[in-house]
């Protein structure tokens, strides 16, 4: 181990001796400094080592010493060092230190940028650590606002998600504003506007005062405050997805170094965003039915219950249609199951230009379809059922160019003629209707009476019904 006596316990020898402290093949044998608060001194106490206040020549004829640095600069010392008497240490000292204090320097710059990176990492793999832990789009919008806010240290943040169809934004994050600031919850991206410029760029753009950007005349990102802020476009693979924005209510002066971690924290972004959409797609299809496209009977479970309950509390009426393909064993039997099932997709398709957009259409089972119809009565529910009933007798369905007929049955709910009935009751109405349809010959519509017996549109008494047998499942 060498034994080293370092002279001078200023500025420079206080870094030395920091640097020497961390090399274990090292040892200080001493510091010396005629200031007795010389900073080096101090340190040098702290860490156990020997301090002295005394010439550097008594020290030196009280031990062994292998080298020692001179960080005085002073040409006096420099001269003594040099004269003393049966010298046995190495000396270095004068640029020789010089140039050992500005390698240390920089060896501190650059331990202090590696420090830097490490903790951009291990905040990187918090962010994702949270994304992934994340399970409803909001906790997953809440975790990349949170991450760029803790990134930049800036106070506030929000995302906005790209509705691509309609070139909107929407709003589904933010941190650090006003409740005003939520109010306005989605934005178009006008052609030549600023977002559009932003969603055109792949960097994030830093900028750290708004009041020289002019054309930066976002109403509502003034009134909050504003002064200064980062846009990081969030860009997938097919193109912008989104934006995200962190924001400081003063002039902010940015170092261009964080361009690298965010662009890393945009990455983890897009690939959650994109991960959750893909999530919601699946949900999505699950209350579809996936050989028409309709929603399923799950999904009209949902929503009759819900608009059955609104219904009454709105006193509106409500109505359903239940209908039923006449005889398409036959046609299965006859072309097929492929050929039927081309039927069955021509068939919702056909309907489809005649449903109202806000009507629910949806494949009830096999090849029956329910249609719910809200603020419709009897009679508007009942002309509905007609126009489906005419236009799929005149209709050529299939490669086969099938012609067929369905039959019909109407529900009506009254929320003045009784107390709400359940969900299954008011369908089971409607399918009561239908069976009356086809228990006439099929090819018509009937409607339920409030009063519980079925009754065709032209008020006919209904006999027994007997039970239908059960429905195959989509
Ligand atoms: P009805 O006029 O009394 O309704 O006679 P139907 O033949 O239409 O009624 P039935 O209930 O006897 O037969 C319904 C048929 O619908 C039987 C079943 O195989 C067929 N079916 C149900 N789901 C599908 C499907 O997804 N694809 C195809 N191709 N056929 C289906
Ligand atoms: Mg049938
Ligand atoms: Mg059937």
């Amino acid at each position: 181990m060498g034994r080293v006596l370092v002279i001078g316990a200023g500025k420079g020898g206080t870094t030395v001796i920091k640097r020497l402290l961390t090399f274990n093949w090292v040892q200080i044998v001493g510091v010396v400094d005629y200031d007795p608060n010389a900073p080096g001194l101090l340190l040098a106490r702290e860490n156990g080592l020997p301090v002295f206040t005394d010439t550097p020549s008594q020290v030196l004829k009280l031990m062994d010493v292998d080298l020692v640095f001179d960080l005085t600069g002073d040409p006096r010392m420099e001269k003594e060092l040099m004269n003393f008497p049966n010298r046995a240490f190495d000396l270095a000292m004068g640029e020789a230190t010089h140039l050992l204090w500005n390698v240390i320097q920089e060896l501190e710059k650059q331990e202090g940028q590696i420090k830097h990176q490490l903790g951009e990492q291990q905040l990187l793999s918090e962010i994702g650590l949270m994304l992934s832990r994340s399970n409803t789009p909001d906790q997953v919008f809440e975790a990349i606002v949170n991450g760029v806010i803790k990134m930049t240290g800036m106070p506030a943040g929000s995302l906005s998600v790209l509705n691509k169809e309609r070139q909107e934004l929407y709003l589904v994050s933010a941190k650090g504003f006003s409740c005003e600031f939520y109010r306005e919850s989605s934005y178009p991206v006008r052609p030549g506007g600023l977002t559009e410029y932003i969603l055109s760029h792949n960097e994030p753009i830093l900028i750290p005062d708004i009041s020289d950007h002019p054309s930066f005349n976002n109403p509502i990102i003034l009134r909050e405050g504003v002064r200064s802020l980062i846009a990081v476009p969030l860009i997938a693979e097919e193109g912008p997805i989104g934006i995200l924005y962190c924001n400081d209510f003063k002039p902010r002066v940015f170092d261009p170094t964080m361009l690298e971690p965010l662009r890393a924290l945009a990455t983890q972004a897009v690939i959650a965003i994109q991960k959750q959409q893909a999530f919601e797609q699946i949900k999505n299809l699950s209350i579809h039915d996936p050989l028409t496209g309709l929603y399923n009977r799950r999904y009209l479970n949902k929503v009759l219950t819900t608009e059955m309950k609104r219904a009454y509390r709105l006193q509106h009426p409500l109505s359903v249609i239940l209908l039923d393909i006449d005889h398409f064993k036959r046609i299965n039997d006859r072309f097929g199951h492929v050929t039927g099932d081309q039927v069955l997709q021509g068939l919702a398709r056909l309907f489809e230009t005649v449903i109202r957009e806000y009507d629910i259409f949806t494949r009830y089972g096999g090849e029956e379809f329910l249609v719910m119809t809200s603020e419709s009565n009897e009679q508007e529910t009942f002309a509905l059922a007609e126009r489906l009933r005419e236009v799929v007798a005149s209709a050529k369905l299939s490669s086969e160019k099938i012609s067929l007929t369905c039959s019909f049955g109407v529900s009506t709910l009254w929320w003045n003629k009784g107390p709400l009935p359940s969900m299954e009751t008011f369908v089971d109405r409607a399918d009561k209707a239908l069976y009356q349809a086809k228990a006439e010959g099929r090819n018509r519509t009937k409607i339920f009476g409030i009063e519980g017996d079925t009754q065709a549109s032209n008020a006919q008494p209904l006999p027994a019904v007997p039970k239908r047998r059960r429905r195959r499942k989509p």
